[in-house]
């Protein structure tokens, strides 16, 4: 795929935005460029793999691949995102090496995830050699936007949107793909301070058959009810139970969930297919078992981790996701019940997380080769 490219008129001026990056906080300010790819279904294509069984096959082409200057989409009132939320997304970093190189962590992994979000959304796919390509020409063009200072990155954001013209319910016969970037800072300013956390009785975030495993908006949306609500009684962070009598932990609203035990076992909820199949939880459940952990992905229950703190079996619980990389959970709130997790200084989850910063940062050997360069 070939990508044209419109410079941006207008961009940023450099002692702007080395004021933007001293202090860039989180998702607030835009890099110059972004990056569009139109998708045009081929309709009688279509029907063709409809009628052979292949209800799900978006046949169509990709076209006009470009960077082009950051700023408004132009959509008709009647596009079918704005309407019927067909939206996707995916969320990776962008890391200055020492060398002053840039680099990723495991694109071709949040290249498949978008796939295989496309797939249940009824969204066509994109190859992933286009959406790895696509970072890296956005990085060509925007890498003076990657901050070097401690903790901080280039969060990118990949995301589809049906933008046919069109009221009737069925997949959109047009989509754009698109890359926007943003500085981040460091989350925690480099300390990790412990949150707390609300369980959510009153909401669900994800049910059985549903969207629980795409990265679709629309599930950010259905989790915001039960974060205010938290919220309002202090808590930082939500977790979503699976609404069966056992009560299985699923997730927070936008990370995974891990517990350490006494006996170092390091154990987080299996993937069900209501639970986003997070990479940050891929990567520690491999870095988990290079420390020797016994790694286990299996159902776990409120009552063990409420029980499991109580007796001390449970010494930490942490959640995590390419966003804040690990947080600890000091505390979780069920109504008025607390229970408060063991540890203060969360050991094993800041050993985990100096190999994971270790090795996206470059200051760690990449055994896996997970890291790819941009630019
Ligand atoms: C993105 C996301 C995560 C974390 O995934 P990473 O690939 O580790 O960033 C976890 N849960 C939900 C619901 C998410 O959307």
């Amino acid at each position: 795929m070939e990508f044209q490219y419109q410079a941006n008129p207008t961009p940023l001026a450099e002692a702007d935005r080395a004021k933007v990056l001293a202090d860039p906080g989180f998702g607030q300010y835009f890099t110059d460029h972004m990056v569009t790819i139109e998708w045009t279904a081929d309709v009688e294509g279509q029907n063709k793999a409809f009628e052979a069984g292949e209800y799900l096959n978006m046949v169509g082409d990709w076209s006009d691949a470009r960077v082009e200057p950051f700023g408004p989409l132009s959509l008709s009132p009647a596009a079918a995102v704005l309407h019927y939320a067909q939206e996707i997304f995916e969320g990776l970093k962008a890391y200055r090496h020492d060398d002053g190189s840039v680099w990723t962590f495991r694109p071709y992994k949040n290249a498949a995830r978008m796939n295989r979000s496309a797939h249940r959304m009824a969204m066509p796919q994109l190859p992933e050699e286009a959406f790895v390509k696509a970072l890296e020409e956005l990085m060509a063009r925007d890498g003076a936007w990657v901050p070097n200072g401690e903790g901080q990155s280039l969060y990118l954001r990949p995301f589809m949107i049906a933008t046919e013209e069109f009221l009737g319910v069925r997949p959109a016969r047009n989509f754009n793909f698109h890359v926007i970037a943003s500085p981040a800072g460091n989350y925690f300013g480099g300390e990790l301070k412990p949150v707390s956390i609300w369980v959510s009785r009153d909401f669900a975030r994800a049910g059985e058959g549903g969207t629980g495993a795409a990265k679709f908006g629309g599930n950010y949306a259905a989790s915001l009810a039960a974060q205010l609500q938290g919220a309002s009684r202090g808590h930082d962070q939500v977790i979503f139970l699976d609404r069966s009598p056992e009560d299985s932990l699923e997730e927070l609203g936008g990370m995974n969930v891990f517990f350490v035990t006494k006996d170092n076992k390091l154990i987080t909820p299996k993937l069900t297919g209501t639970i986003l199949e997070g990479i940050t939880r891929d990567s520690i459940l491999q870095l988990g078992k290079d420390e020797g952990l016994d790694v286990q992905e299996r159902s776990i229950t409120f009552n063990e981790w409420k029980d499991g703190v109580a007796s001390g079996d449970i010494q930490e619980v942490f959640a995590c996701g390419t966003a804040a990389v690990i947080t600890p959970i000091g505390q979780v709130a069920d109504l008025e019940e607390v229970h408060t997790t063991p540890s203060t200084d969360f050991p094993v989850a800041n050993t985990l997380r100096n190999r994971l910063v270790g090795i996206q940062t470059g200051h760690e050997e990449d055994i896996y080769g997970w890291m790819h360069r941009l630019a």
